[in-house]
């Protein structure tokens, strides 16, 4: 029999789940992935439609402020009702422990039953989380809240901004710097190679196929940029 020791456990514990590790980082390239696909497809459209440099360049800056801007506020908007829920969630928890101790105590022993835990230890394990710390015993066991005063709206508002503008940043720069001719296309292509790069960078931190992370980010900016090709052909502005 193989004896774990503690530092093992937490060893085996930080290495292996991959949901929990670099989720900021995944959360990065998929905002980036987000401001590369709508501003490059928005910018492929107006290309298409044969509007001026200037006009494009209009365009180009115009989506990344919009885009950055949505962003945060659909961020802050989200952790802050979260925020709310689980701050309200806690509140109406905490009262009912002050209030009635036994019924939180078999409710929450009831919560280990059903995971097949037997009766008397349910009711034991129960018992000593909620002398430890039964708010936070109840709060994860039985509201699902992992962490207790984690959301930061603000913050997290800014890192999704940031992250958009760091790929929206790339077709902007593209126009600024590339002559007219092929612009759209030499745009579209780098963009879907970038798209590439980061959808295998994003399974990789998710632990799955990178190829496969790459088709999937590659199709949806492809079939974007089609769609918005399309529609700024129909509006030939020549
Ligand atoms: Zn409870």
């Amino acid at each position: 029999m193989v004896r774990f020791t503690p530092e093992m456990l937490e060893h085996h514990l930080t290495k292996e789940h991959f949901s929990h590790r670099m989720g900021w980082l995944r959360a990065a390239v998929l905002g980036a992935n987000d401001g590369i696909i709508s501003v490059v497809s928005l910018l492929v459209g107006v290309i298409a439609s044969g509007a001026d440099k200037e006009s494009i360049l209009l365009v180009a800056v115009a989506a990344l402020v919009a885009g950055a801007l949505s962003m945060a506020a659909g961020e802050y908007v989200s952790v802050s009702s979260q925020a709310d829920t689980e701050k309200a969630d806690l509140e109406k928890e905490r009262i009912m422990l002050e209030e009635n101790w036994e019924v939180e105590h078999a409710e929450l022993a009831l919560i280990y039953r059903q995971r097949g835990v037997s009766d008397a230890t349910a009711m034991q394990v129960a018992k000593e989380l909620m002398a430890h710390d039964a708010l936070g015993a109840h709060a994860k066991d039985e509201l699902g809240l992992s962490e207790i005063h984690t959301a930061r709206p603000m913050q997290a508002a800014f890192a999704s901004a940031a992250s958009f503008v760091s790929g929206a940043a790339i077709p902007v720069l593209l126009v600024v710097l590339l002559p007219m001719e092929n612009l759209g296309l030499i745009i579209a292509a780098c963009s879907l190679a970038l798209l590439a790069v980061l959808g295998a960078i994003a399974a990789k931190t998710g632990g799955a196929p990178m190829l496969k992370g790459a088709m999937r980010m590659t199709t949806w900016g492809f079939l974007a940029m089609a769609l918005t090709t399309y529609v700024g052909l129909m509006f030939d502005i020549h």
